[in-house]
């Protein structure tokens, strides 16, 4: 099975790993940034994320695969472990989906069977293990169609959040 390609907006671009996790965050942040709005360069989350990075995972290696997933890190042992750092669980069902569509991608793009996936939040000593069942990858692929759906139609329309106030969009979205 090959991965759900936007149909008109750009013929040549796949769902990002980033998008299935705006996907869960704000539909108006993933339009934004689908549509190369990027100003996520500037957000303090991001610096926070690199730094947690260098400070606890030194000797991992990210891995940017097809310009489609950054995996902070990878490991083999009995599978191949799949990790994804994040600093606070605040936002843990978009962590959850983004590592999910990390693993599906894994395995149906590049063939890699036994892809498990850990959520790891260094500075509360939390990891979460993620496993891809016939369920999750039935509602990965309902995610990717309805990404590429808002992806090709209309801005969605802003819905003021707690984290808007620490959103890169901010002054886009309300000033
Ligand atoms: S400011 Fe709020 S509504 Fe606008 S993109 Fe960010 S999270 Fe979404």
């Amino acid at each position: 099975m090959t991965l759900k390609y936007y149909e008109s907006f750009e013929s040549n671009n796949k769902i990002t790993g980033q998008q299935v996790g705006y996907y869960f965050i704000c539909k108006t942040k993933l339009w934004l940034s689908a549509h190369k709005i990027n100003m996520e360069l500037e957000s303090d989350n991001v610096l926070v994320g690199k730094q947690l990075h260098e400070n606890s995972y030194k000797r991992e290696k990210e891995y940017l695969i097809d310009n489609i997933i950054n995996v902070d890190f990878i490991k083999k042992r009995d599978n191949i472990e799949v990790h994804e750092i994040k600093k606070t669980p605040k936002m843990e069902k978009s962590h959850e989906y983004q590592l999910l569509y990390y693993m599906y991608y894994l395995e149906h793009e590049k063939d890699i069977e036994n892809v498990v996936g850990f959520i790891d939040y260094p500075k509360i000593r939390k990891k979460v293990k993620l496993e891809l069942d016939d369920d999750k990858r039935r509602e990965i692929e309902s995610i990717i169609n309805e990404i590429a759906t808002i992806i090709n139609s209309d801005i969605p329309k802003p819905q003021k959040s707690k984290i808007c106030s620490k959103c890169a969009y901010f002054e886009l979205c309300w000033i």
